[in-house]
């Protein structure tokens, strides 16, 4: 291509270059062993290394603690929506669930479908409109239930929590839906019970979801539970209970390495906290005629929506961005809008030439 290409996708999302030329290169032929990573046997020693080394630079990157189990599952995040309830809950008569949009809403309507717990609605964005996120002091949270759940990053309202939520002493496990912007900027793994991403938006491609859980919170795991989607199960077999997403795995420890290439999370999030004020001033500079209605101290730095308060025009911009080497910039299907996904993969020049395309429109529509 004359022009670069730059992704905006919210997921499956733009991976580095040099990531998907490295397995380009490896396709046929992983390291010498005369085969595709595709088409060995998850036990085979080459594997096991594969997956041991992806553990083991994710526990670097993101500080993991030993005390920490890591777990390359299947069923995306949407599967933990359900398996946190049905590992966590047993015995317990109630759920916290923080809803803040799309897919907090989500994980509150499935959370309660194999349980009987109640599933108790802790804070309810709804009253902002889903364009501002309920301050974790206002929770409704209690002692007595199994967790707190909530999704940090809303992928489609493009809301983040920008101070990371920790609860108070003698509250319960928080467990956090991190799908949409692990591995962008510092947490401190002990704040949390449970951590849970689907790969296919920071990480990877579709196909492995990271879990991260507190070793004693397994002691909750039910022999009841049917081994697929019983943590401890998981665990106790190194992460081979069964068949993993060995392929996803593999491309992942390849970004996990790309990422301590490029000075690991706490260089990301400088980058991310750079591209994503460039793009909300550019935004708000525009006198009007974009629009982002998303409180200032809840706007996504991976998702920005913008809008430009005319559909037909949207449609154009959609339209007129592609051809301009800008993809995938169509806002979610019920939203509408555009919405750019700047993932740690998206550089700040794929930042700059939107900019730069959202000027010149403006200019020629304005
Ligand atoms: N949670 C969040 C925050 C997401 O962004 C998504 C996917 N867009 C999901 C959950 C659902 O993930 P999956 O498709 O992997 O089930």
């Amino acid at each position: 291509y004359e022009t670069p290409i730059y992704n905006f996708s919210a997921g499956p999302a733009v991976l580095p270059e040099s990531v998907l030329r490295t397995a380009q290169s490896e396709m046929f032929d992983y390291n010498g062993t005369g085969f595709s990573v595709m088409t060995m046997s998850h036990r085979s020693d080459v594997f096991m290394s594969i997956l041991y080394h992806a553990e083991q630079d994710l526990r670097q990157l993101m500080d993991i603690p030993d005390n920490y189990k890591v777990l390359f599952l299947q069923g995306g995040a949407s599967a933990q929506f359900n398996q946190v309830v049905m590992n966590f809950a047993n015995g317990f008569k109630r759920v916290d669930s923080v809803v803040t949009g799309n897919w907090s809403e989500i994980a509150h309507s499935q959370m309660g479908k194999l349980s009987d717990a109640e599933i108790h609605l802790a804070a309810d964005g709804k009253q902002y409109h889903y364009q501002n996120l309920p301050p974790v002091s206002s929770w409704d949270i209690s002692p007595d239930s199994a967790f707190v759940h909530f999704v940090i990053n809303e992928t489609v309202h493009g809301l983040q929590y920008r101070e990371v939520p920790k609860l108070p002493e003698g509250m319960p496990p928080l467990i956090c839906d991190m799908s949409s912007e692990i591995l962008s900027r510092r947490v401190n793994v002990s704040d949390f019970g449970v951590i849970y991403a689907g790969a296919q938006k920071n990480i990877g491609p579709s196909g492995a979801t990271i879990v991260i859980i507190r070793e004693d919170l397994l002691e909750r795991c039910s022999d009841r539970i049917p081994d697929v989607w019983n943590y401890k199960s998981h665990v106790q077999r190194d992460g081979m209970y069964n068949t993993p997403a060995t392929y996803p795995i593999y491309i992942s420890g390849l970004v996990f390495r790309w990422l301590q290439s490029q000075g690991g999370v706490a260089q990301m999030e400088t980058i991310n906290t750079l591209k994503a004020k460039t793009l909300y001033d550019a935004i708000d500079s525009s006198g009007g005629f974009y629009i982002n209605n998303v409180h200032p101290g809840a706007r996504s730095k991976m998702n920005v929506i913008f809008r430009t308060g005319d559909t037909r025009l949207d449609e154009l911009f959609a339209q007129e961005s592609t051809t301009r080497g800008l993809r995938l910039l169509r806002g979610y299907k019920s939203m509408g809008g555009m919405r750019a996904s700047i993932y740690n993969a998206m550089p700040l020049q794929g930042v700059e030439a939107l900019i730069e395309f959202m000027k010149e429109f403006q200019k020629r529509y304005g």
